[in-house]
């Protein structure tokens, strides 16, 4: 029988929304199963959107996950601390606690592959400080990238926009009685308002 030697490593598939990660990371996922391997994938809760027990993509793919809490990084280590799991996927790794930094070096240390997938930055364009820290730390990085709404180039932001007009740097992230919506746009036309 062959055995391949795997030392563990942390990738990340990141970028601005739209552009795909989660395909990617399903993707991943599918060849990984076709190589019988063990692969547990977790989501944070905050994620509803399509299913919970899902990870789904925008394009209609899923796959079968667990749900954790944002805070609740034991149950993680509950769920992947088995030697026969071969490989720990991270939908929206942004959205959690900063232990998840944590958690994915020790996975890595342990000869696990590590997928991470989430925004690297918010709709200001600043980093998220998880995402920033892993893409430091991580192997390998798959930057996608979209398609700007507004010209067609290449969109690496995500726009928010607020009753039709870019939201302002200071807005929370949760607006009650707006009607908010997110874009994928190119560096030139990405709006924030001072
Ligand atoms: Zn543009």
């Amino acid at each position: 029988m062959y055995r391949t030697y795997n030392p563990g490593w942390i990738e990340v598939i990141c970028g601005c929304m739209f552009a795909g990660k989660t395909e990617e990371l399903i993707k991943r996922m599918r060849v990984l199963e076709y190589a019988k391997k063990r692969v547990v994938a977790i989501k944070p809760t905050i994620d509803n959107r399509y299913s919970e027990e899902m990870i789904a993509s925008h394009a209609g793919s899923f796959v079968k996950c667990v749900c954790v809490e944002t805070h609740d990084l034991a149950s993680i280590e509950k769920y992947v601390n088995d030697k026969n799991v071969d490989a720990v996927v991270i939908e929206e790794v942004q959205f959690f606690d900063e232990g998840i930094i944590e958690i994915c070096e020790k996975l890595a240390g342990s000869k696990k592959r590590v997928i991470c997938a989430g925004l690297d930055t918010d709709f200001r364009g600043e980093p998220f400080k998880v995402m920033a820290s892993l893409l430091a730390k991580a192997e390998f990085i798959t930057k996608l990238s979209a398609v700007c709404c507004v010209c067609g180039a290449p969109a690496t932001k995500t726009q928010r926009l607020i009753n039709v007009k870019p939201a302002k740097y200071d807005d929370p992230i949760i607006l009650v009685g707006a009607s908010e919506c997110y874009e994928a746009r190119c560096r030139r036309c990405h709006q924030v308002e001072k």
